[in-house]
Order: structure tokens, then sequence, then C-alpha cells
């Protein structure tokens, strides 16, 4: 019978579930929004009872449409929203609070004040981060100490921190995994990168107890296996949080290799290898996805506004009427005759980091049309993730040649040859866009020995877009400094 690896991508509005054959094809695959909690202005939660039982029902329903049995999955591989803090009871594995999610705001108070104690450069010569809520220490702090008893429970080693790839390991197998991956660990903002083990001076300064965290592995690693009760015995080869877990779906195995993903806003990762490059752009340094004990770093930078600006233009402006027909509206024009949109919506970050910046749009005239402006709104996201690719490779010292993309605003061809003009590299984009599975899923097949090796995979690789430079230097240098020109602009107080 033939065998399969199952992939669950745990993300931040569902659950997911695909299967995958040998060659990496989808031969099933199901989905499950769940609710999203805003108890107050900034904050926001997820039931864990949620995403636990979205999670195993869309384990059923993919297998269902693989026409497969549990029987012929060789392992199991996850993927997740990173950062989001989980903390249960260790002997009836009773959640003491609501997942507290990566985007809740509830501790930016607290990080301002560890800011103006001058911890920031302390923080990240260890954990390669930004002082930031995003990030789970303060969120752990503050179910200690907001949760009534939880402190006292937590110091009596009777309760247990996971962020969401840890929480679901240790529900599948019943309580015996109590583990993650590097590439969560290093989101946490406790886990010192460069010695690979919780940090001991961060559990001081944030009064967090050892015990209640878990064993840090490679994140393709044979965590355990799944407890029969709830869906047989397969065993868990992998836990990736999501962006590391898209840069490993890309095959991104080697020093200079970089993706960018399109979603609402873009997350950009770049492996530099075994060095832990210091970023002077504000980028924070992270781990990657990893076979073995061997650590191998990436550069991540995001952009804010990315496929946000082509949702602008559709709820907001009313010039388009979906998302593709952005394409349309770029390719009827030539270029965008000097109009530059900067949709600084919510400020800009890497390398600018402005949060007062706001959106504009520069060098209208009267011969400016609506394909003008749409055209110019899809470039800019272009320019935004040539900006942050320029701050890696100044960072990191590597020129790069290829970018690899996925995300949903991939699926434009306007954006993506634009953007292989401006950046003079290669875009390659795959024809699975499920690239966070796919990554949890390759890491996973290694460790279980379903593929033999990185070339392996390589081989069965189905047919990739790409999309070549085409402009000339000269042409290149005009357009960004036309950018560069409205960015000023738009910051000029
Ligand atoms: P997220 O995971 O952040 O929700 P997705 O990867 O699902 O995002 O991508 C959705 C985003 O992609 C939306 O912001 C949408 O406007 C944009 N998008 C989808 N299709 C296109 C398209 N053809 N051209 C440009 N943008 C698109």
């Amino acid at each position: 019978m033939e065998k399969y690896i199952l992939a669950l991508d745990q993300g931040t509005t569902s659950s997911r579930a695909m299967v995958f054959d040998r060659r990496g094809n989808i031969v099933g695959s199901a989905h499950q929004e769940f609710a999203q909690i805003y108890p107050k202005a900034g904050w926001v939660e997820h039931d864990p009872s949620d995403l636990y039982g979205s999670q195993m029902g869309v384990i059923a329903e993919a297998l269902i449409h693989a026409n497969a049995d549990i029987s012929q999955i060789a392992a199991i591989g996850i993927t997740n929203q990173r950062e989001t803090t989980l903390v249960w009871d260790k002997d009836t594995g009773k959640p003491v609070y609501n997942a507290i999610v990566w985007q809740c705001r509830r501790t930016a108070d607290y990080c301002e004040e560890l800011k103006r104690n001058g911890l920031s450069g302390y923080i990240y010569d260890k954990t390669g981060l930004v002082i930031d809520a995003y990030f789970s220490a303060t969120k752990i702090k503050w179910i200690l100490d907001n949760v009534a008893g939880a402190r006292q429970r937590a110091e009596q080693g009777k309760l247990l921190f996971g962020t969401v790839d840890t929480f679901l390991m240790w529900r599948l197998s019943g309580g015996k995994i109590f583990a993650t991956d590097y590439t969560n660990a290093s989101r946490t903002m406790l886990f010192n990168i460069h010695t690979l083990c919780w940090d001991k001076d961060l559990l001081k300064l944030f009064d967090i107890p050892e015990c209640m965290l878990p064993q840090v592995y490679p994140s393709g690693y044979a965590f355990g296996t799944t407890s029969q009760q709830f869906i047989g015995n397969v065993p868990i080869c992998s836990a990736v949080g999501d962006q590391q877990a898209a840069l490993f779906g890309h095959l991104c195995v080697n020093k200079g290799d970089l993706k960018n993903t399109y979603g609402t806003g873009c997350f950009l990762l770049m492996n530099t290898g075994d060095v832990a490059v210091k970023s002077d752009n504000g980028l924070l340094t992270t781990l990657a996805a990893c076979l073995d004990g061997k650590p191998q770093y990436v550069l991540e930078g995001s952009v804010f506004i990315a496929g946000a600006i082509v949702q602008w233009l559709r709820d907001g402006l009313l010039v388009i009427r979906n998302a593709s027909e952005s394409e349309e509206y770029a390719d009827k024009v030539p270029d965008t005759d000097g109009v530059y949109v900067v949709p600084a919506f919510t400020g800009m970050g890497a390398p600018y980091w402005d949060a007062d910046v706001r959106g504009t749009i520069t060098g209208i005239t009267r011969g400016t049309t609506r394909a003008h402006v749409i055209r110019a709104a899809l470039e800019a996201i272009d320019y935004q993730v040539y900006d942050v690719v320029s701050a890696m490779q100044r960072d990191a010292a590597i020129k790069i040649t290829q970018l690899n993309v996925d995300g949903g605003a991939s699926v434009n061809n306007f954006l993506m040859q634009f953007q292989a003009d401006l950046l003079d590299a290669e875009v390659i984009r795959p024809q699975i866009t499920d690239t966070t599975a796919l990554g949890a899923c390759y890491l996973a097949g290694l460790t279980a020995g379903y593929w033999t090796s990185v070339d392996d995979i390589r081989r069965n690789i189905s047919a990739v877009s790409r999309f070549q430079p085409s402009m000339t230097q000269q042409h290149r240098d005009k357009l960004l400094e036309g950018w560069h020109k409205a960015v000023r602009q738009a910051r000029c107080k």
C-alpha cells in the first residue's frame, strides 16, 4: 500500500491538514477556520480546544479525501503559527488561560519599559529579536502574573508552557511528548540562539520557572508517536514554525537562499548558513529548520502592507472588483507615468522603522488614470520587498541571484516580473504554493527516511514558473530613485 506524509498546518485563522505523496503532490487536504477572540482592544486569543479540535477534524477529513487510512501515514510533520503562547496543567491537560496569540498587544507597555531600561541590546545579543509583545516571554509572564495561583503552580512544576507545536504534540501523544524545535524556541525571547539553550538570565529577568519549558530539538526529529487512543501510533517527525517551514518548503537550505511570502503582508527569510548575522537595519536573526544538531541561521524581515493594498484598491477605492483584476489594469499601461504609492497605512517597517509615517500617492498629473494608480500600488509591494532584500544583502554581505516566492499575491505575474526586474534576480514560483505545509512534510519525510536526501526531493519537484530580469540598470536606478524620493516625501513631517 502506498505510504504518505501528513502535514498539519496550525495557522492563525485556520487549521489545515494535507496528505502528500512521494512526489510532493497533495493527494488530500482539509481546512477549518476557528474563532478569533478579542476580549479588549488589541488583545487576541484562541480557545485551545478550538485549536486542537479543528486540527483533529481536518486530519480525519484530509485522510478521507486522500482515500487513505492512518496506517498509510509514514510520518506526521507539524508547522504552526509562531509565538502564540499556551500554559496548561501537567496532570489534567487543562489550559489555565486561552492561547495568547502572537498579534496580541497586551504586554506592549511592559515591552516599552524593558526598552526604556536599556535592555534592547542585551536581549538582541542573546535571542536575535527586538523587544516586542509578539514574542512568547512577556505573554507567559502575563499569565503567571494574572491567573490566580498560576505562578505558584508553575514553581511547583505543575504547569507546562508551549507554543502551538508543543501543545499539539503533547495532546496528540497523550502527554508523552513535551518538546519543541529550534525555530519555535527562537521566537520565545527566552532561547539563546548561540548556545541553543533556554537562557537562564532571561528566565530570571522574566521570572519564568525553567521546569515549565519543553525540551528543544532540531525541526526534523523523531519526537515520538501519536497515541493509539486518538489516531493510532504514527511517528511525529517534524515541528517547525510557519515561516521557517516555508523556507524549507522551497528547499532553501544553503547560505544566500531567500524566500518571500506575498500574503496580506510579506515575510522574507534569508538563509545565512552557520553564521548568526547581526543586523544594522532592524531585521531579526533567528534559527532555520535543520535536520541535525548543527544550527542554521536566517535573517527575517517583513513588509506590513503587501496584498493588503490590493484589498484596499478593491474595498476602499473600489477601482477593481477582485484581486486578479489588478494585474489586468497594470498591464494596460507601459508604466505608472511617474506615480508612486507609498502604502504606509500603519507606518513602515524595515529598513525605515517609522511608526508615524502614513500612506501617500505622489506624482499625480491630469493624465493619471486608474490603471496608473493600480500599477503603482502593485509596484509598491515590489519596492518594499526590494528595500528589505537590500538591507539583508548589506547585513549579510551576500548578493542574491534568486528569490523563491509563495503566498496568495504571488499568482500575480505582473508583480513577479516587476520584482525580478527590480532585484535583477530570477524569481521562482513553485506549482504548489502551500510551501509552509510542504516544508513540514519534507522535514518529516527526510527524518522518517521516506526521502533519502534533499536532492532526492529535488528530483521530484514538478514544474516551476521562472521570471527573468529584463530591465536595464539605468532604468532600474531611475525607478528606485523615484520610489525613495516618494518615501522621503511621505516621511516628511
Ligand atoms: P494571508 O495568509 O496573509 O491571509 P494569502 O497568502 O492568503 O494571505 O494572500 C492573500 C492576499 O493576496 C490578499 O491580501 C489579496 O489581496 C492578495 N492577492 C490575492 N490574489 C491576488 C492577485 N491576483 N494579485 C494581487 N494580489 C492578490
